[in-house]
C-alpha cells in the first residue's frame, strides 16, 4: 500500500470506499478457502513451516492490499484451522455465530477501548448493562459487579486476586496493595479439584504463592469434588498451622464436564471462613438451557464466577466475564492515574472501567455477548445449547453399551472422555489416523491410561454424524489392532 492512498478510516469517502473494496475482496478469499466439510487441511507440519517462513517479515517498502492478500489466502487461509467443522472436536473451542463476525466488524472499525469512558462511551454503558444482566441470569445480586476479561484464565485469575486480598483484609487485617504479601503468607491455601483448570497453579504462582499452595481436592467416580475428603482435608491443614483461604468450584470440568457441587462446597467455605469462585469457563452456557440450566447447582451461592463466551456460547475470541458478588471485590484492581481516570470524573457521572480490570486497554467484547443474545433471543441458546448436551448423552449413550468402547463418565455437559479397546497406543493412533484425514478430535488420560475425548460444541452435528464418527473409529481401531 501506498503512504497517499486512504488507509485509515474516515469521514472521508475514498477511505470509505477503499475499506469496502477490501473487506469485499478478504472476504471473498476467505469464502474461496472453504474447499469442503472438514476442519484441517491436513499439511504436514515440515512442509508449512517452510511455506509459512517463507512469506518473510517486514519488506522494505508496503506492498499492494491485494498482493498481501494473495499471498495469506495462498499460504495461510487453507491451513487454518476451522472451528465450524463437525470433525473438530478436541478442544472447548468453538465456531462463531455469524452475527458476533459482524460484531467483530464494529468492534475493529471504531477501535474503541474500555478503559476510560472517553475512550468509549457507548462501549462502556453497554458493558455495564451487559454485566447487570449477566449478574441477574447467574442469580448473583444486582448489585453485584463485574468485568470482561481476556478469558477464562484471567477471570480465574482476577478472582484469586480479589479472594486473596479480600481475605487478608478480613481475616488478618492486612493490606496487599499497600504491604504485600501478609507475613504468614506461606501458610495460605487454594483448593480445587485434582481436575480443575491449570489455571488456579497459575494464578497461585502468579499471586506469590507457588504452586505448593494449590491443595487438590480427590474427585469422586462422577468426577466432582469428593465433599467429605474436603472437609477433612480442611480440618487436617488447620490442625497443621495452615490457612485456608479460597476454594474453586470447577462448574463444568475442561476434560469431563463435571459439575461440582458448589452449594456443598459452600457450605464448608462458611464454615472455615473462605472464598468460594465459581470456575464456569466452560459450564456457563448451561445457564441458557431451558431444560438443563439446574445442572450448574449452586453457581448463585458463589463470591465470584467466571463465564466464558468462547466456548459454548459460540463468540469469537476473545469474550469471557468475571462477576462478583461484592462490587467492593473489584476494587483490587483500582487505582488512579491524572492521564487516564481522574476520580473526578467518577464524581460528575463518568465510568471508567480500567478500575475493575487487570488490563488497561481493553476489547469491547461486550458487543458480541449483546449482538448475539439480542439475535438469537433466550429460545435460540437454549436451543443450542440443548443440541451440544443431547449430542453428548446420544454418543455416550451407544458407546457405553458397546464392548469396543471404554466410557468411565456419563457426561454431565457436552464432553465425552473414552478409548476403545487396544491400549493406549491404539488410541493415540486412532487420533493420529483421524487428524490425517481432517477429523480433530481430543486426547487426555484418567488414572494413568490415554483417553480420547469429543467435545461437542458445534450446533450442526446431528446422531447420523455421530453415528459415522462410531463406525469410523471402529474401523480404524480394528485395522489397527490386526496389524
Ligand atoms: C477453558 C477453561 C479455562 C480457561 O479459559 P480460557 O478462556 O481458555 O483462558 C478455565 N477453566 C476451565 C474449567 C476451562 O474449561
Amino acid at each position: 500500500m501506498c503512504a497517499n492512498e486512504p488507509f485509515i478510516l474516515s469521514d472521508s469517502k475514498e477511505s470509505q470506499d477503499r475499506l469496502s473494496e477490501m473487506l469485499g475482496e478478504t472476504l471473498d478469499s476467505v469464502l474461496r478457502s472453504i474447499p469442503d466439510g472438514s476442519a484441517f487441511s491436513g499439511i504436514d507440519p515440515y512442509v508449512l513451516r517452510e511455506r509459512i517462513q517463507a512469506l518473510g517479515f517486514l519488506p522494505e517498502e508496503g506492498r499492494r492490499f491485494e498482493d498481501v492478500l494473495g499471498d495469506t489466502a495462498r499460504d495461510i487461509l487453507p491451513n487454518l484451522l476451522r472451528t465450524w467443522s463437525i470433525d473438530y472436536m478436541p478442544h472447548l473451542h468453538s465456531p462463531a455465530l455469524t452475527e458476533t463476525i459482524a460484531a467483530e466488524l464494529i468492534i475493529a472499525c471504531f477501535n474503541d477501548s474500555m478503559d476510560s469512558w472517553d475512550q468509549g462511551p457507548a462501549a462502556t454503558e453497554l458493558e455495564v448493562c451487559m454485566i447487570k444482566g449477566l449478574l441477574k441470569l447467574y442469580g448473583l445480586p444486582e448489585t453485584g459487579d463485574g468485568c470482561f476479561t481476556s478469558g477464562g484464565s484471567q477471570s480465574n485469575i482476577s478472582a484469586v486476586i480479589a479472594a486473596r486480598d479480600w481475605f487478608c483484609s478480613e481475616k488478618l487485617g492486612w493490606d496487599v496493595k499497600m504491604n504485600g504479601l501478609p507475613p504468614e503468607h506461606r501458610k495460605l491455601r487454594l483448593y480445587t479439584s485434582e481436575i480443575s483448570h491449570f489455571s488456579m497453579d497459575k494464578a497461585s504462582h502468579i499471586l506469590g504463592m507457588g504452586y505448593g499452595a494449590v491443595r487438590k481436592i480427590p474427585v469422586d467416580s462422577r468426577c466432582k469434588v469428593d465433599l467429605k475428603a474436603f472437609e477433612k482435608m480442611l480440618e487436617e491443614d488447620v490442625a497443621a498451622g495452615l490457612i485456608p483461604f479460597c476454594a474453586v468450584a470447577t462448574l463444568g470440568t475442561t476434560d469431563f464436564g463435571s459439575i461440582d457441587d458448589a452449594a456443598g462446597m459452600r457450605r464448608i467455605c462458611d464454615r472455615f471462613g473462605m472464598y468460594l469462585h465459581g470456575d464456569a469457563a466452560y459450564g456457563s452456557g448451561v445457564i441458557m438451557s431451558r431444560t438443563y440450566r439446574d445442572r450448574l447447582g449452586g453457581v448463585s451461592l458463589c463470591d465470584s464466577v467466571t463465564v466464558d463466551f468462547h466456548k459454548m456460547f459460540l463468540l469469537p475470541i476473545s469474550c469471557s466475564a468475571i462477576l462478583v458478588r461484592d462490587p467492593a471485590l473489584l476494587e483490587c484492581f483500582e487505582l488512579h492515574a491524572d492521564y487516564l481516570n481522574r476520580e473526578e470524573d467518577e464524581e460528575e457521572g463518568y465510568i471508567n472501567l480500567v478500575g475493575k480490570s487487570m488490563q488497561t486497554t481493553r476489547r469491547f467484547d461486550a458487543l458480541k455477548v449483546y449482538m448475539a443474545f439480542q439475535t438469537r433471543g433466550a429460545e435460540g441458546f437454549s436451543r443450542m445449547i440443548d443440541i451440544m448436551i443431547d449430542n453428548a448423552a446420544y454418543f455416550y449413550g451407544r458407546i457405553s453399551k458397546d464392548p469396543e468402547f471404554i466410557a468411565p463418565v456419563e457426561p454431565e455437559i457436552s464432553s465425552v472422555v473414552f478409548a476403545v479397546q487396544g491400549g493406549d497406543e491404539v488410541n493415540k493412533k486412532v487420533r493420529r489416523r483421524l487428524m490425517s484425514d481432517g477429523i480433530v478430535i481430543g486426547q487426555t488420560s484418567m488414572g494413568g491410561r490415554t483417553m480420547l475425548k469429543f467435545t461437542l460444541l458445534n450446533p450442526n452435528l446431528d446422531a447420523k454424524g455421530i453415528d459415522a464418527l462410531i463406525e469410523r473409529i471402529r474401523g480404524i481401531a480394528a485395522e489397527l489392532r490386526s496389524a
